[in-house]
């Protein structure tokens, strides 16, 4: 019997909803409590638990977060009306996740999980793309005006000392459309601390990229406030040995495609959406990208990218074994045990850490798979397991490892 590893301040551990919260207790009772002596404040963020609170579990949930620093977090229903009826709601409660971000204003970075067996459509990408999002305003928070006559369009701003400032955006000689966009500073230092602090925290190299050269004044703010707040980090980074890289969007995307990966990138709102859905499928498997929400003053929430997997749980509610792969929400524990056990100086607890994401990439690089993955594998004879069969043999795993 191995001796378990203490833990001193707890994580907040959020469950959640669906096949997730099956594969949550899963990798619960075999991967972590058998190793961890475990401490974490427990909210119940299921669909059914935050109806019945009127989601202030969710509220609490990121102020323990606040408090504590560090959350696991399980996928969630964000509920629409079908799941209204389904589950009965009193309310259409807002995603669990912008409700967080909001209460904690971060940046969600988003990591694929790499091995040898799945190659990325970019045959060069060697290493993993981070995404970094910037997850406020822009064309997501605009307002819009179908303009069916001719007439003037302008841009006007009437400030709390009384100034006044007028732009003409366009003498509309017929029909149009018209959108009116902003962001803030906060928002956009906040954005760039968290930025820096994470590429800090994963030695990688953080770029970004703008359309500067067309937006002089809007997207010139974003790479004026990053440029300042770069000056705070840039011993640390040179210490370090990583870089800060500006450039163009479009130059950005040209050197993605040709890159080895292995770094950083952060994109605008709206660049960040698309980006990162093209960075997730060129490197394989939704179930297979981490999610880590870093607030500006360095509190961290992690879990996967991916939701509850609906359709395997109603599967799973007729009787079927599902194959759902429950490495991402693995990842999510890792992370933040790792993460954990950084601020409480707990070098057992980085090591449980190491040693559980080793022990699921040693599963994998012997071709147990879950059903996802088996057709994107190359190069070796994959077997197919169920979600249970695929966590014990990651147990097996861990126990040699920890050994
Ligand atoms: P999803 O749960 O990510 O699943 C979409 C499909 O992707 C699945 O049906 C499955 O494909 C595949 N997939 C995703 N994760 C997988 C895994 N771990 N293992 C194997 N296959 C996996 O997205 P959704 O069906 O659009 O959303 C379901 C619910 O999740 C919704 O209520 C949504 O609100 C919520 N959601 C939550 C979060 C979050 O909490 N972060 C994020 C996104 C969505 P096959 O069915 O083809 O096998
Ligand atoms: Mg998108």
């Amino acid at each position: 019997m191995i001796e378990k590893i203490k833990m001193t301040t707890p994580l907040v551990e959020m469950d959640g909803d669906e096949m997730t919260r099956i594969l949550w207790k899963m990798i619960k009772d075999e991967l972590i409590l058998p190793f961890v002596d475990l401490k974490t404040e427990y909210y119940d963020l299921g669909i059914q638990k935050r109806d019945e609170t009127r989601d202030q579990i969710t509220v609490d949930a990121a102020e323990a977060t606040k408090r504590l620093g560090v959350a696991v977090k399980c996928a969630t229903i964000t509920p629409n009306a079908k799941r209204m009826d389904e589950y009965h709601l009193h309310e259409m409660w807002r995603s669990p996740n912008g409700t967080i971000r909001s209460i904690l204003d971060g940046t969600v970075f988003r990591t694929p999980i790499t091995i040898d067996s799945i190659k990325p459509v970019v045959k060069n990408w060697e290493q993993p793309i981070t995404i970094a999002r910037h997850a406020y305003g822009d064309v997501y928070k605009s307002v819009e005006i179908r303009n069916e006559v001719p007439g003037t369009a302008k841009l006007v701003f009437d400030g709390e000392d009384g100034s006044h400032e007028e732009v003409v955006i366009n003498q509309m000689k017929g029909a149009g459309v018209l959108q009116g966009m902003h962001n803030t500073d906060k928002s956009i230092r906040s954005f760039a601390h968290s930025c820096f602090k994470f590429a800090i925290d994963t030695h990688k190299d953080l770029w970004f990229s703008t359309k500067d050269t067309i937006s002089k004044k809007y997207d010139g703010q974003f790479r004026k406030i990053f440029e300042e707040v770069y000056e705070e980090y840039k011993d640390q980074m040179e210490k370090l040995g990583i870089t800060y890289f500006y450039t163009l969007i479009d130059d950005a995307v040209a050197r993605v495609v040709r890159s080895k990966g292995g770094y950083i990138w952060a994109c605008k709102n709206y660049d960040g959406d698309v980006m990162s859905d093209m960075v997730s499928t060129a490197f394989g498997s939704l179930a297979m990208m981490t999610s880590v929400l870093v607030s500006p003053d360095g509190k961290y929430e992690f879990e996967a990218a991916h939701g509850t997997v609906t359709r395997h749980y109603y599967k799973y509610l007729n009787g079927e074994e599902t194959s759902t792969n429950p490495i991402a929400t693995i990842f999510a524990w890792s992370g933040a045990l790792r993460k954990r056990g950084e601020m409480d100086g707990i070098e057992g607890l980085q090591k449980f850490a190491d040693a559980l994401e080793g022990a699921c990439f040693d599963t994998l690089n012997a071709g147990i798979a879950t059903k996802d993955l088996v057709n994107l594998m190359e190069g070796i004879e994959p077997k197919q397991v169920t979600s249970a069969q695929f966590i014990a043999a990651i147990r097996g795993n861990l126990e040699k490892r920890l050994a």
